[in-house]
Protein backbone atom coordinates (compact mmCIF):
# COMPACT_ATOMS: atom_id res chain seq x y z
CA UNK A 1 0.00 0.00 0.00
CA UNK A 2 1.12 3.38 -0.56
CA UNK A 3 1.76 6.29 2.03
CA UNK A 4 -0.80 7.95 0.19
CA UNK A 5 -3.61 5.17 0.45
CA UNK A 6 -2.38 4.23 4.06
CA UNK A 7 -2.96 7.89 5.44
CA UNK A 8 -6.27 7.95 3.67
CA UNK A 9 -7.25 4.35 5.12
CA UNK A 10 -6.37 5.81 8.75
CA UNK A 11 -8.16 9.47 8.23
CA UNK A 12 -11.46 7.17 7.32
CA UNK A 13 -11.50 5.12 10.34
CA UNK A 14 -10.82 8.35 12.59
CA UNK A 15 -14.06 8.48 13.90
CA UNK A 16 -14.20 4.78 14.43
CA UNK A 17 -10.90 4.74 16.42
CA UNK A 18 -11.88 8.08 17.65
CA UNK A 19 -15.41 5.90 19.26
CA UNK A 20 -13.17 3.11 20.72
CA UNK A 21 -10.98 5.41 22.29
CA UNK A 22 -13.05 7.40 23.81
CA UNK A 23 -15.17 4.19 24.99
CA UNK A 24 -11.65 2.89 26.10
CA UNK A 25 -10.79 5.49 28.33
CA UNK A 26 -14.40 6.01 29.60
CA UNK A 27 -15.26 2.43 30.86
CA UNK A 28 -11.37 2.50 32.58
CA UNK A 29 -12.65 5.32 34.37
CA UNK A 30 -15.69 3.73 35.13
CA UNK A 31 -13.77 0.50 36.53
CA UNK A 32 -10.83 2.38 38.25
CA UNK A 33 -13.78 4.47 40.13
CA UNK A 34 -15.79 1.55 41.09
CA UNK A 35 -12.79 0.42 42.61
CA UNK A 36 -12.27 3.00 43.97
CA UNK A 37 -15.92 3.64 45.54
CA UNK A 38 -15.05 -0.07 46.81
CA UNK A 39 -11.90 0.84 48.69
CA UNK A 40 -13.82 3.63 50.55
CA UNK A 41 -16.83 1.52 51.32
CA UNK A 42 -14.77 -0.88 53.39
CA UNK A 43 -12.92 1.71 55.25
CA UNK A 44 -16.21 4.06 55.89
CA UNK A 45 -17.96 4.47 59.14
CA UNK A 46 -20.77 2.16 59.72
CA UNK A 47 -23.95 3.15 59.99
CA UNK A 48 -26.42 1.19 61.90
CA UNK A 49 -29.48 2.64 62.99
CA UNK A 50 -32.10 5.47 61.34
CA UNK A 51 -30.41 8.09 63.39
CA UNK A 52 -26.90 7.33 62.18
CA UNK A 53 -28.68 7.39 58.83
CA UNK A 54 -29.82 10.97 59.39
CA UNK A 55 -27.20 12.97 61.15
CA UNK A 56 -24.56 11.35 58.54
CA UNK A 57 -26.98 12.62 56.00
CA UNK A 58 -27.21 16.40 57.39
CA UNK A 59 -23.00 16.12 57.94
CA UNK A 60 -22.99 15.18 54.81
CA UNK A 61 -25.56 17.58 53.02
CA UNK A 62 -23.51 20.15 54.70
CA UNK A 63 -20.48 19.09 53.01
CA UNK A 64 -22.00 18.85 49.42
CA UNK A 65 -23.40 22.31 49.91
CA UNK A 66 -27.01 21.20 48.82
CA UNK A 67 -29.19 22.67 51.53
CA UNK A 68 -31.85 23.70 49.24
CA UNK A 69 -33.20 20.36 48.52
CA UNK A 70 -35.40 18.00 51.41
CA UNK A 71 -33.82 15.05 51.25
CA UNK A 72 -35.30 12.02 53.54
CA UNK A 73 -33.32 8.50 54.19
CA UNK A 74 -33.86 5.48 55.13
CA UNK A 75 -32.88 1.94 55.10
CA UNK A 76 -34.77 -0.76 52.48
CA UNK A 77 -34.40 -3.70 49.95
CA UNK A 78 -36.81 -2.61 47.32
CA UNK A 79 -33.49 -2.92 44.99
CA UNK A 80 -29.94 -5.15 44.96
CA UNK A 81 -28.29 -1.88 45.64
CA UNK A 82 -28.69 1.43 47.63
CA UNK A 83 -30.39 4.47 45.35
CA UNK A 84 -31.61 7.96 45.16
CA UNK A 85 -34.79 9.09 43.91
CA UNK A 86 -37.03 12.18 43.39
CA UNK A 87 -40.32 11.64 44.56
CA UNK A 88 -43.72 14.02 45.17
CA UNK A 89 -42.97 17.26 44.84
CA UNK A 90 -39.94 19.98 43.91
CA UNK A 91 -36.84 19.58 45.74
CA UNK A 92 -38.28 16.62 47.40
CA UNK A 93 -35.86 13.27 47.19
CA UNK A 94 -35.25 9.98 49.15
CA UNK A 95 -31.93 8.00 49.03
CA UNK A 96 -32.47 4.14 50.31
CA UNK A 97 -29.42 2.78 51.62
CA UNK A 98 -29.53 -0.96 50.87
CA UNK A 99 -28.86 -2.65 54.67
CA UNK A 100 -25.40 -4.38 53.06
CA UNK A 101 -24.29 -1.18 51.56
CA UNK A 102 -25.04 1.02 55.45
CA UNK A 103 -21.69 3.18 54.71
CA UNK A 104 -21.28 6.43 55.05
CA UNK A 105 -19.20 6.57 51.53
CA UNK A 106 -22.78 4.91 49.87
CA UNK A 107 -24.83 7.90 51.65
CA UNK A 108 -22.23 10.67 49.74
CA UNK A 109 -22.31 8.40 46.27
CA UNK A 110 -26.49 8.63 46.40
CA UNK A 111 -26.42 12.14 47.89
CA UNK A 112 -23.66 13.41 44.72
CA UNK A 113 -26.26 12.33 42.10
CA UNK A 114 -29.28 14.51 43.85
CA UNK A 115 -26.87 17.18 43.91
CA UNK A 116 -25.26 16.26 40.40
CA UNK A 117 -29.06 16.19 38.89
CA UNK A 118 -29.14 13.07 37.89
CA UNK A 119 -32.61 11.84 40.13
CA UNK A 120 -34.14 15.43 38.05
CA UNK A 121 -34.34 13.88 33.99
CA UNK A 122 -37.76 12.80 33.68
CA UNK A 123 -36.80 10.94 30.14
CA UNK A 124 -36.01 7.43 30.83
CA UNK A 125 -33.57 7.97 27.81
CA UNK A 126 -31.52 10.71 29.30
CA UNK A 127 -31.57 9.48 32.07
CA UNK A 128 -29.47 6.22 31.41
CA UNK A 129 -27.01 8.86 29.29
CA UNK A 130 -26.73 11.18 32.10
CA UNK A 131 -26.61 7.89 34.58
CA UNK A 132 -23.13 7.43 32.48
CA UNK A 133 -21.71 10.46 33.65
CA UNK A 134 -22.86 10.76 36.82
CA UNK A 135 -21.89 7.29 38.08
CA UNK A 136 -18.57 7.81 37.81
CA UNK A 137 -18.05 11.09 39.73
CA UNK A 138 -20.20 9.98 42.59
CA UNK A 139 -17.39 6.89 42.88
CA UNK A 140 -14.78 9.94 42.91
CA UNK A 141 -16.69 12.00 45.34
CA UNK A 142 -17.43 8.96 48.32
CA UNK A 143 -14.06 8.16 47.79
CA UNK A 144 -11.60 11.29 47.16
CA UNK A 145 -14.51 14.32 48.57
CA UNK A 146 -13.35 15.52 45.20
CA UNK A 147 -16.52 17.58 43.30
CA UNK A 148 -15.73 17.04 39.88
ZN1 LIG B 1 -24.49 5.54 41.59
Amino acid sequence: MSKIKKIKSVLKNIPELSFLTFSGVYFSLFIVASIMQGFADESSQELKTQSQLEACLHEEIGELGIKNKNIAIRFGEESDYSYAEKINGINNYLIVIHPTQNKRSVVKHELYHIADGLCDTDSAFLGRLRYLLSEPKACIYASTGMKL
